[in-house]
This record gives C-alpha cells, sequence and structure tokens, in this order.
C-alpha cells in the first residue's frame, strides 16, 4: 500500500466576516466541529481561526473538511462564509 503525502494535499481557507453575522445558527447546526454560537453576542465563532483586523476571521483547512464547510457557507443567509482555494478562487459558492 502506497502511503499517503499529506504534504501534496490541497488547502483551503475560510474566511469569516463576523461583523455582518445575524446569528441565525445554521452554520453550528451543519458543522458543529468548526462552528459553534456565542451566546454573549450571539454571533458565530469559528474554532481555531485566527481573527484578521477586528471581525473577519480565517482559518485553514484542509480537503476532508471542505464539504462540511461548504454546505455551512451555503447556508449562510448573509453569506459571510467564504472559501478559498490555494489559488485565491471561492469554492464555497
Ligand atoms: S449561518 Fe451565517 S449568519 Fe448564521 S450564525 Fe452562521 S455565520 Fe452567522
Amino acid at each position: 500500500m502506497v502511503p499517503l503525502d499529506f504534504s501534496t494535499m490541497p488547502t483551503y481557507k475560510i474566511i469569516y466576516d463576523r461583523k455582518n453575522c445575524i446569528g441565525v445558527s445554521s452554520c453550528a447546526l451543519l458543522a458543529d466541529k468548526f462552528w459553534v454560537m456565542n451566546r454573549e453576542d450571539d454571533k458565530a465563532v469559528l474554532v481555531g481561526s485566527k481573527t484578521k483586523g477586528h471581525d473577519v476571521w480565517e482559518l485553514k483547512i484542509d480537503e476532508k473538511d471542505l464539504e462540511v464547510n461548504k454546505e455551512a457557507a451555503r447556508n449562510c443567509p448573509v453569506n459571510v462564509i467564504r472559501i478559498y482555494d490555494e489559488e485565491g478562487k471561492e469554492v464555497s459558492c
């Protein structure tokens, strides 16, 4: 059996515009490993992400976590979850 070479697996970047989150929670229902609700301000938290500026959060994911996050992005009513590939092409729409 040929071992998997993880160094060549594509990575993706989630960009979350948190200031425009309206707290509908569908992301947290669909992808609870990545999205949880913060009851203090009723906005979603992208688990493990780093903040970029004040309100834009960013997280790198690999291929195995892409579909579940695409589903979260597609179901966000205000489109504040975007996912980009390594070339900067959006893959979440
Ligand atoms: S689905 Fe969108 S608007 Fe709703 S909590 Fe998640 S990020 Fe915020």
